[in-house]
C-alpha cells in the first residue's frame, strides 16, 4: 500500500513511517497539512493517518477539506484518549476508522487493510485470482496450492496488480504504488524486473504486457 501520514510529532510520525515501511508498505510523512494536502493530490494513495491534534489548521479541518473536495480514500485518525467526541465527530466528518494514541503498528496495519478491503469491495481478507491467492496479512502468496517466496517489491507490485484486477496500469502508476518520496529513487528498468520475476515465480501468465500503455494482471487461470 502506498500511505500518506500526517502526524506532527516528530517521534510518533518517524516510528509509524518505519514501522510501516518495515511491512513492506510506501509510505510519505508529513509534519504539516500544508505539504500533506499538496502531495494528495499528486500521488496515488490508498489510504490517509492523520493525527487530529496539529499545529495551525487542525486534522479535524483538513479532512473537511478532503471530503468537500469529493476526495474518496479511507483516512484513519489518530486521537488522545479520554476525547469521545472528537472521535464521533471526526467518524461523522469522513473518517473510516479512528486509533488511540499510543499507538500499536501492528494494529494500525490491520486496520489499514481492513480499510483497503472495504474500499476496494471485498468480503474476504484473502485475495484471489483464479489459482492465485494472496494474504496481506501474513504476505503469504499461494500459485495452485504452492507457496511463491516473493521480495517486498514484488509483493507490491503483486498488491498494486490484484487491486485492480481489470485495469491496466502504466508504468508510471505502478512506480507511483511502490516508491514512496522518501529518497529511493528506483532504478530505470526496475518494474520490469520485477515483472520478469513475478512471471517466473508464479506463472508466466500472470502478468500481461499491454504494449505502449503498461501492465495488467492475467486472466485468471
Ligand atoms: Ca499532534
Amino acid at each position: 500500500m502506498r500511505l500518506l501520514i500526517l502526524e506532527d510529532d516528530p517521534q510518533l510520525g518517524d516510528a509509524l513511517a518505519t514501522g510501516l515501511r518495515q511491512l513492506g508498505h510506501a509510505v510519505d510523512w508529513f509534519g504539516d497539512g500544508g505539504e500533506a494536502d499538496a502531495a494528495i493530490e499528486r500521488a496515488p494513495y490508498d489510504a490517509v493517518v492523520l493525527d487530529l491534534g496539529l499545529p495551525g489548521t487542525d486534522g479535524m479541518v483538513w479532512l473537511g477539506r478532503w471530503r468537500a473536495r469529493g476526495l474518496a480514500l479511507p483516512v484513519l485518525i489518530l486521537t488522545a484518549r479520554d476525547v469521545v467526541d472528537q472521535r464521533i465527530a471526526g467518524l461523522d466528518a469522513g473518517a473510516d476508522d479512528y486509533l488511540i494514541k499510543p499507538i500499536s503498528i501492528d494494529e494500525l496495519a490491520a486496520r489499514l487493510r481492513a480499510m483497503l478491503r472495504r474500499a476496494t469491495g471485498r468480503a474476504q481478507p484473502e485475495w484471489t485470482h483464479g489459482a492465485l491467492a494472496y494474504d496481506p496479512a501474513s504476505k503469504r502468496v499461494l500459485w495452485q496450492g504452492r507457496a511463491v517466496e516473493l521480495t517486498a517489491r514484488e509483493l507490491a507490485l503483486l498488491e498494486a496488480l490484484l487491486k485492480h484486477p481489470q485495469r491496466v496500469l502504466s508504468k508510471a502508476q505502478l512506480q507511483e504504488q511502490l516508491y514512496d518520496w522518501s529518497g529511493n529513487e528506483p532504478e530505470s528498468n526496475a518494474l520490469e524486473v520485477h515483472v520478469h520475476h513475478l512471471r517466473r515465480k508464479i506463472d508466466p501468465g500472470i502478468v500481461r504486457t499491454v504494449r505502449g500503455v503498461g501492465y495488467a494482471l492475467g486472466a485468471p487461470q
